[in-house]
């Protein structure tokens, strides 16, 4: 491995000689600095400007420095900062009301968090707590967070370095049609397969263990897997036919990702609970939460709920949710992201995938793209190897550098770009990203084989 370059500035050597990153072999990293933002662009310290494609961590949905979401954040800090759960609060309330508002059929009730991990333990600690049982299902291709349920949760292989984790979670494969594991050719058949392979799962495990089946409405990190029509109403009636509690983690779904306020209101299924955290509010302040139905709120109606956070609606982080879905709904911003899917992004992909033969699919919905990189459209290799890295995963390392070139800072994963800019993206801005990510991909083209 070569050693990362030195650090140029003094908030470069800092970061170097004191912040331990995530998911990072410390001494091999050199984070880029970013100094400011506005709107779909971010600024590192040499003065390059970036059109973000990633939104960060898929969560910055208003794009950066929204000004009335600034306002909102600068005048609940003039009215009142912190509160513990235990008080009512206004901004905690209003926030809880308008979510409740948005959220579909009885869920009513909302638990708040600080992000997405704590939303996705705390809903199958609720899942358990109200059924008696004690397993989870959720899939292979999932990612749930990094606390120790979560992380056992979680079925890529970010778990590997958790294990043995907490007991009680059960992976199983969920419908990915390109790469399908019940060797499925149509959409259809690919449902009805990935919902037998579910109920033959249920079966194995005994459906009166499972507390609850846990999924990602789309899934995010790990492919932009696009449920097939049916799926989750499937999964919605096996999950009622054997009392089991259906979790839907919106963490990166929800808030406008897929045009929608919660990804589910495209298919018209109501699960049990819904996690939500980073689109809610851009993660201006961190926040997170489940949202919960009738039933499981009246599980804990005489009977303490054994869950809390000191910051469990901060009033400042509440009050900037109220705000972006003011915001949201005054900017039309649901219609802006399926306008410019519709016109833009999906054709501008489709155009892009004929054009060159590294790319095997391109699949998404709303502002959440993937683009599959192959080095063989009739094998369907993929570009690198699962979970590469180092050496293994520079191909899609060169063509995450000739996008970072041409001023457009992709997300990468395995061999993956996925195209998840801001939701307030023009679409003349949508035009020049994927003109950049077009010209880049020329770069993965030079490692296919046929
Ligand atoms: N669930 C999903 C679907 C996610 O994408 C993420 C984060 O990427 C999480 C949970 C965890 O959220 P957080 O990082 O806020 O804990």
């Amino acid at each position: 491995t070569p050693s990362p370059p030195v650090p140029s500035t003094p908030t470069a050597a800092a970061d170097r000689a004191h912040v331990f990153h995530s998911w990072s072999a410390q001494a091999q990293i050199s984070p880029a600095e970013i100094t400011r933002a506005r709107g779909s662009h971010f600024w590192t310290a040499d003065g390059t400007r970036y059109l973000d494609f990633s939104s960060q961590l898929v969560n910055v949905n208003i794009g950066y420095q929204h000004p009335r979401l600034v306002a909102a954040i600068q005048e609940q800090a003039e009215k009142l900062l912190t509160v513990s759960p235990a008080f009512a609060n206004e901004s905690r309330s209003e926030a809880a009301r308008l979510i409740a508002e948005l959220a579909p059929g009885d869920l009513d009730a909302v638990f708040f968090t600080n992000g997405g991990a704590e939303a996705t333990e705390n809903a199958m600690r609720m899942a358990r707590l109200h059924t008696g049982r004690h397993k989870v299902l959720t899939t292979y291709r999932s990612y749930h967070g990094a606390t120790a349920g979560a992380i056992a949760a979680t079925g890529d292989p970010r778990r590997w370095g958790s294990e043995p984790s907490i007991p009680g979670i059960v992976h199983f494969w969920g419908p990915y049609l390109y790469r399908s594991a019940f060797h499925a050719s149509t959409e259809a058949e690919e449902c009805e397969r990935a919902l037998q392979h579910l109920r033959d799962t249920i079966m194995v495990e005994g459906p009166a263990t499972i507390a609850a089946i846990m999924l990602e409405t789309v899934v995010g990190t790990n492919g932009v897997l696009v449920p097939p029509d049916g799926y989750l109403e499937g999964v919605r009636r096996i999950c009622d036919e054997h009392g089991i509690v259906f979790i839907a983690d919106e963490v990166m779904a929800g808030f406008g990702r897929c045009g929608e306020w919660f990804a589910v209101d495209r298919w018209d299924v109501t699960p049990d609970l819904i996690c939500f955290a980073k689109g809610v509010n851009s993660g201006y302040v961190p926040l997170g939460g489940v949202v919960i139905s009738a039933a499981i709120a009246a599980t804990f109606a005489d009977r303490p709920y054994p869950g809390g956070l000191t910051y469990s609606g901060h009033p400042l982080a509440c009050a900037s949710a109220v705000a972006s879905i003011g915001i949201f709904r005054d900017e039309g911003i649901l219609e802006h992201v399926r306008g410019v899917e519709e016109t833009v992004l999906r054709p501008g992909l489709e155009a892009i995938a004929e054009r060159h033969p590294c790319v095997g699919e391109v699949r998404g919905v709303g502002f959440m793209y993937a683009v599959e990189l192959v080095r063989s459209r009739e094998t369907r290799e993929p570009m690198v190897p699962f979970n590469a890295s180092g050496a293994a995963a520079a191909p899609m390392n060169e063509f995450a550098a000739a996008c970072r070139k041409g001023g457009l800072w992709p997300f990468v994963h395995f061999n993956r770009t996925h195209v998840v800019p801001p939701c307030t993206t023009t679409a003349d801005e949508m035009r020049q990203g994927l003109e950049i990510l077009d010209s880049a991909l020329t770069v993965a083209d030079a490692h296919v084989t046929d």
